[in-house]
């Protein structure tokens, strides 16, 4: 947890980010945070709207113009990320970081009522499209002399709880994938891949699975952004395959 990390303005200058499911909560704070320190971001995700208010945040904010990707990870195939890599390297030659923020809830449910379609369709934006989409971007990462992945992860992602269903699976897998992709970049120095537990923080899916909690008790995505940016620029260099969080672990 890099949470006291005092981060250089210009700690991301010169660099291309990509953050998935940039509209709203933790990806959006993200966004902002990489574009004011210096990335240029590529704000990606499902409502094209919600993409176009962080854009313009970040415009009016001075920092380097961003790009759009307007993408739902539940119907995307490889060829869509195929294309994406062909797009991306088209328009900026090189991309130096992932954050795969992007991540549905679910239900909350005891297995025994869990729906398959919902179960294939968590599984589907929290693994299989952040998976396809790292294999098609890989050469461009390769490219980058220092380029971070980023995968997020959930405390159910590292010890099951009960009725977590598709959720909390899809971030053991995420967690299998990291360490899995880790090892088998581990010798080329350039590129690294980790996962990160944001915790408990206060946003819209935050709410959906405790409604009862007053949000006022849990942290901002704004402030746990130091791990973010910790993890995503060349201070954590060498850092590959491990289990990060971005905050202290609360008591409950
Ligand atoms: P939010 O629900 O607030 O934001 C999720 C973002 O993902 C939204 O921008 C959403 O887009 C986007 N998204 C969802 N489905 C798709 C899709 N099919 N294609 C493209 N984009 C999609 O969640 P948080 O900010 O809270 O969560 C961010 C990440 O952090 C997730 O991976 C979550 O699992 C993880 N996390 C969060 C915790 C918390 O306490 N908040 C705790 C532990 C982990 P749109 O706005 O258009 O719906």
């Amino acid at each position: 947890c890099k949470i006291d990390y005092a981060p250089p303005p210009d700690l991301l200058a010169g660099r291309v980010i990509l953050v998935t499911g940039a509209g709203d909560g933790i990806g959006r704070s993200a966004a902002l945070s990489y574009a004011r320190h210096g990335a240029t971001v590529i704000l990606l995700g499902r409502t094209t709207a919600k993409l176009e208010s962080v854009y313009d945040e970040i415009e009016a904010a001075g920092g380097a113009q961003p790009a759009i990707f307007p993408l739902n990870l539940e119907g995307a195939t490889l060829k869509d990320y195929q294309d994406m890599a062909v797009t991306l390297n088209n328009a900026f030659g090189r991309l130096d970081g992932i954050l795969h923020n992007a991540g549905l809830l679910g239900r909350i449910t005891p297995f025994e009522q869990y729906d398959p379609a919902l179960w294939e369709q968590v599984m589907q934006v929290n693994v299989n499209g952040p998976l396809w989409m790292t294999q098609a971007l890989l050469p461009l990462l390769r490219a980058s002399p220092d380029a971070s992945v980023i995968f997020t992860s959930s405390s159910v992602g590292r010890k099951g709880r009960a009725y977590w269903g598709a959720y909390s699976v899809s971030k053991f897998a995420t967690e299998g994938f990291v360490q899995l992709l880790a090892d088998e970049v581990e010798h080329e120095g350039g590129l690294r891949i980790n996962s990160l537990n944001p915790g408990a923080t206060r946003t819209a899916m935050r709410k959906s699975a405790y409604p009862g909690e007053d949000p006022m008790t849990l942290r901002t995505p704004e402030a746990i952004m130091p791990t973010y940016l910790w993890l995503m620029g060349p201070d954590s260099h060498g850092h590959n395959g491990e289990a990060f969080d971005a905050q202290p672990p609360r008591r409950t």
